[in-house]
């Protein structure tokens, strides 16, 4: 068989692999959440403060969807013209046009030029975060965070640069198979290392301090069997008055996160409920669920980035020979794109799923609907979310159940539980 035939065939094993993984990790059913109680949820909430996040969310919009339409027309525009074979040949001149230069400093040439085109976006962003005072570190916060984000962006692109294109050197024929092998790698490494390695450079974490909701919120993993080294707080209020929590990484660099922003706004029950939420994430192994779906589908892409590499008219348009050169890195971007944008429904509803379970969690563990209602209600006031958003925004990017939805998954739970 061909390397070819051998590619589809591991395409077809990925795919597979990639629907088994989503079949049997992700909770599918979710507890119900009446859209009764939605309605009723919706009702309660103060009238001034729905409207103020949707005045909110409306003002952030147009700069959203233009970044989205601006960011893919730069990248079709870069992709399918040989204008990104030309900048990426520019990007290696001053080195001779040596491979690595082009592969290196060409990649990261065209990434930053995307990226600055679409800055006003970005910019547009911040000042109505600004406007609406959810943003609290102004323009110079704002501008050293960019830096921050292009310098780890780059470091990390620089590695994954050099290392595709030395395979596609030294296996010319079967760089797809190591290139989809390398790709999960990464994607397994980085879900290792970006808490311990890239989250210290945007955020001061600071364990929880001694006390009763620290002892409380220790008590409750122990409880609930999942082992909590420690509850880490980010020091997030230097740059945002919204609240949250998290938990990342994997074995050893597991940890779960809160803002010190919610530890300030919020009472120590509902901080209590937020972090059960959290335990829940651990205890069903979602980040392993990620990390093993991100692995799957960074393989693929690289499989089928090279089956689609062999078709003619394409490399025609981007003016170049073979798909694994360094200046058919813009063509690669533009197909990543388009992916990007079609998978982002679907990344979506899968995240919804499984925040439902854990919020689902979150009720069984702590037994208070209430609290966790009050929680909900708290969140979506300071991040001026929309309780209700509209449904093909909703569909389209929520990673969340909405309020009005958490909220009525609690008051369903209230009910079973006979709370
Ligand atoms: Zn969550």
């Amino acid at each position: 068989m061909t390397p070819r035939g051998w590619a589809v065939l591991t395409l077809g094993g990925l795919v597979l692999a990639l629907l088994v993984a989503s079949i049997v990790l992700v909770p599918w059913s979710r507890p119900p959440a009446p859209r009764a109680d939605q309605v009723a949820a919706l009702g309660e909430l103060p009238v001034d403060q729905v409207a103020h996040a949707r005045e909110f969310r409306s003002a952030l919009r147009p700069g959203a969807y233009g970044a989205l339409v601006f960011g893919l027309l730069v990248a079709l525009l870069l992709g399918l013209t040989p204008l990104g074979a030309r900048l990426v040949e520019l990007a290696g001149r001053p080195f001779g046009g040596h491979w690595t230069a082009r592969a290196v400093l060409g990649g990261l040439a065209v990434v930053l030029l995307a990226d600055l085109l679409t800055l006003p976006f970005a910019a547009w962003r911040q000042s109505v975060l600004s406007r609406y005072g959810l943003s609290t570190h102004g323009w110079s916060g704002w501008a050293v965070d960019l830096l921050k984000s292009y310098a780890v962006s780059a470091v990390i692109g620089a590695i994954a640069l050099l290392g595709f294109y030395t395979v596609t050197r030294l296996a010319p024929r079967w760089w797809w198979a190591f290139g989809a092998a390398g790709a999960a790698g990464l994607v397994v490494l980085l879900s290792f290392v970006l808490p311990v390695l890239v989250e210290p450079v945007f955020n001061r974490f600071t364990p929880m301090e001694q006390g009763p909701l620290r002892t409380e919120l220790m008590a409750m993993a122990a409880r609930d069997g999942v082992p909590v080294r420690d509850v880490l707080v980010a020091d997030a209020s230097r740059r945002t008055k919204a609240v949250n929590a998290y938990v990342s990484g994997l074995g050893p660099t597991r940890r779960v996160v809160v803002y010190d922003t919610l530890l300030r706004e919020a009472t120590p029950a509902e901080v209590t409920s937020v972090v059960a939420h959290e335990l829940g994430h651990a205890k069903d192994r979602d980040v392993w669920t990620g990390t093993l779906t991100g692995a799957l589908g960074a393989a693929l892409a690289v499989v089928a980035l090279y089956l689609l590499g062999t078709w003619g008219p394409l490399l025609r348009l981007a003016g170049v020979d073979s798909v694994a050169e360094p200046r058919a890195f813009p063509l690669l971007i533009a197909l990543v794109t388009v992916a990007g944008l079609v998978a982002a429904p679907a990344q979506a509803l899968v995240s919804r799923r499984v925040e439902a379970r854990a919020d689902a969690h979150a009720l069984a563990l702590t037994g208070d609907p209430a609290t966790f209602e009050a929680m909900q209600r708290r969140l979506a006031g300071i991040n001026l979310a929309d309780p209700d958003p509209p449904r093909w925004e909703y569909l389209w990017s929520a990673s969340h159940p909405s309020t009005v939805e958490r909220m009525a998954a609690a008051r369903a739970y209230a009910r079973e539980a006979g709370r």
